[in-house]
């Protein structure tokens, strides 16, 4: 059931706000505890399951731009994270000289109807950096005191893998792993030569059925459109539904919540939100609310809520609300293959991600910048959408006639269509995600210039990278070139060099913002507590990547699904001993 208003005056036991990983995981943790929830999400309803919501398996032709992306679908027509880079009539705003671009999905699972779907589990030492290398800051929690939360997740959702026994990038409970394909080969062989691991993926797709709600995945590579057989992970398909099939749970779409409103304790007593079907603002009472509207709009929700005994906002009378936001680094680079040009077809079907990737393998003691990255790889026969990765005038050269000549085909009809099938399959690369240090001087605010279209201010963004990050890029670029020339690849286009930052993407690019609300044991450095309750507001908790310390040279939503289940069960918990 999910419905657009409900009136002002409703009381729950709680309410959360946002339906994506972190308020997916604490709807279903709550409500199965037999508390009364409310789930406020900004977007519409969306189940991949519906056939009026449904793009995997759509052929390009369905499509008016043949796949092609546009504002609200930046990756394709056909990808299902609605909403993008830049959102109609939500604007944001950046320091002068500084930079980032903030991703948001607006719809029921948030962005994890989308995305890659990674699923790696932070490991004993990126709960203490600051221990190890003296910059940011510990966690107030360790590994020991995730794991169990860890493990619980893969058994709840499904993760596939392979036990690899590494101390930093902990086995979970895996599903068996989906053989390497044509391309991983290529790079494995490349990678050994390079004497660089590479190991089966962590994703969470199922490769063994594991209840009767959700199939198993029929390898179509497309798990970007989201699953119409549930077999991968999203908070909308996997938390929230069947938390509404089970428990206690209203689901308000379309609301976009402006405050945390509170008494005059200071107590949160529910929040107030804007209904995009009237625009008109309602206002809705709970004993806790849960923020999990991402990072940054957690925070932003957080600095918007001003009151007497709040006058910086809730939760933030050490000004530390929106400080610390650090995202992933991130560079690429792709060849093209002689071998796979003209290729035979084999079977290639599999996820849509990486079969294979290589996990952090140096030692920083003997390198010129802190913490590392791991490498992501992509290539491969997924089914022709718009474009095929550079432009024909630049691949063509790579192609031969039978004597051996520079290919005489091209340029339109029957021999660019001979071409593109020639070429097509034959280019593969790779991504590093690595960490960054997260540091006071990167920061969002509240913009008191700017409104959005609901009359809510925005967000203002200071972001910049520094030489960690820098000479981090310039270790990765080496790396590609040297995983793809022992892989027997071309290098296609030139290497990013100094002036691009080695190709550093732009802070926000990867997507894996975090850090907005941390947590910690000192009320004056931090937000939270180690249980992820804001320190000066007790019925008041952060279930998506704000409270993070640090982020880790993993994607977060493993651990962002980890620490909302702890969160719910301390919720649980509390609300029986009657202490919030
Ligand atoms: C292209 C892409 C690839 C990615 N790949 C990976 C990966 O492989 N591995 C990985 O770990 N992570 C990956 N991520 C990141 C991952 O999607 C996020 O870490 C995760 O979804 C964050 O969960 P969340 O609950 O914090 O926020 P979200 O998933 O963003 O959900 C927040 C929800 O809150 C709603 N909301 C926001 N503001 C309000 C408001 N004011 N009122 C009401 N509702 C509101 C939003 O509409 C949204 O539905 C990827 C992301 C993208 C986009
Ligand atoms: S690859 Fe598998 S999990 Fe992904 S969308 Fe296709 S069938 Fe579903």
């Amino acid at each position: 059931m999910s419905f657009e208003i409900k009136s002002s005056g409703e009381a729950y036991d709680v309410i959360i706000v946002g339906s994506g990983a972190g308020g997916g995981m604490a709807s279903k943790i709550l409500s199965e505890a037999g508390l009364s929830v409310a789930v406020l999400e900004a977007g519409g309803d969306f189940d991949p399951a519906k056939e009026e919501d449904r793009t995997q398996l759509r052929p390009p032709w369905e499509s008016p731009r043949r796949g092609g992306g546009t504002r609200i679908r930046p990756f394709g027509d056909f990808d299902q994270a609605i909403g993008g880079w830049d959102i109609e009539g939500e604007p944001y705003t950046r320091g002068e000289g500084t930079s980032f671009d903030w991703f948001r999905s607006r719809m029921v699972g948030g962005r994890t109807n989308h995305w890659g779907r990674i699923s790696l589990r932070f490991g004993p030492n990126d709960f203490k950096r600051r221990s190890i290398d003296g910059m940011g800051d510990d966690w107030p929690i360790g590994y020991d005191e995730l794991k169990p939360y860890y493990d619980k997740v893969d058994k709840l959702i499904g993760v596939f893998g392979s036990k690899e026994g590494i101390y930093n990038e902990p086995d979970g409970f895996f599903l068996p792993p989906p053989k390497p394909r044509l391309h991983e080969l290529f790079i494995m062989k490349g990678a050994k030569k390079a004497n660089m691991p590479v190991i089966p993926g962590r994703l969470s797709m199922l490769t063994r059925p594991i209840n009767n709600e959700r199939g198993v995945c029929f390898f179509c590579n497309q798990c970007n459109r989201a699953c119409q057989a549930y077999a991968d992970f999203s908070s909308g398909t996997c938390l929230i539904k069947p938390a509404m099939a089970k428990g206690k749970v209203d689901l308000y779409t379309m609301a976009m919540v402006r405050t945390v409103t509170t008494d005059d304790s200071g107590n949160a007593t529910g929040v107030s939100y804007i209904s995009k079907a009237d625009m008109k603002e309602y206002k809705l009472r709970a004993r806790v609310v849960v923020l999990g509207a991402s990072a940054c709009e957690s925070a932003r929700i957080m600095m918007n809520s001003k009151s007497k005994t709040h006058p910086n906002g809730v939760g933030n009378s050490s000004g530390m609300v929106g400080r610390y936001l650090h995202d992933s680094t991130g560079a690429d680079r792709m060849g093209i293959m002689p071998d796979l040009i003209d290729r035979e077809r084999y079977n290639e079907d599999g996820v849509g991600g990486m079969h294979v990737y290589t996990p952090w393998w140096l030692d920083n003691k003997k390198l010129d910048f802190a913490r590392g990255y791991h490498i992501e790889y992509w290539g491969g026969m997924g089914m022709p959408s718009y474009g095929i990765g550079f432009s024909m005038d630049t691949m063509r050269k790579h192609l031969k006639d039978e004597f051996g000549n520079p290919s005489p085909n091209g340029g339109y009809g029957e021999g660019l269509k001979k071409d593109i099938r020639r070429l097509y399959g034959s280019t593969l690369g790779m991504s590093g995600r690595g960490e960054s240090i997260p540091r006071f001087s990167n920061y969002c605010e509240i913009d008191n210039n700017v409104v959005d279209k609901y009359g809510i201010p925005v967000l203002k963004f200071h972001y910049k990278w520094t030489d960690q990050e820098i000479k981090q890029a310039k270790h990765m670029q080496d790396t590609f070139e040297e995983i793809l020339t022992e892989s027997g690849a071309v290098l296609l286009g030139k290497k990013p060099g100094a002036d691009t930052m080695y190709g550093l993407a732009a802070p926000g690019r990867i997507i894996h913002e975090v850090g907005t609300t941390r947590m910690g044991n000192n009320a004056s450095t931090s937000v939270l507590n180690s249980n992820c309750q804001a320190h000066d507001c007790k019925n008041l908790f952060v279930v998506d990547a704000g409270p993070f310390v640090s982020q880790a040279d993993k994607n977060p939503t493993w651990t962002i699904l980890a620490l909302a289940w702890r969160t719910s069960d301390y919720i649980v918990d509390q609300l029986k001993k009657k202490n919030i």
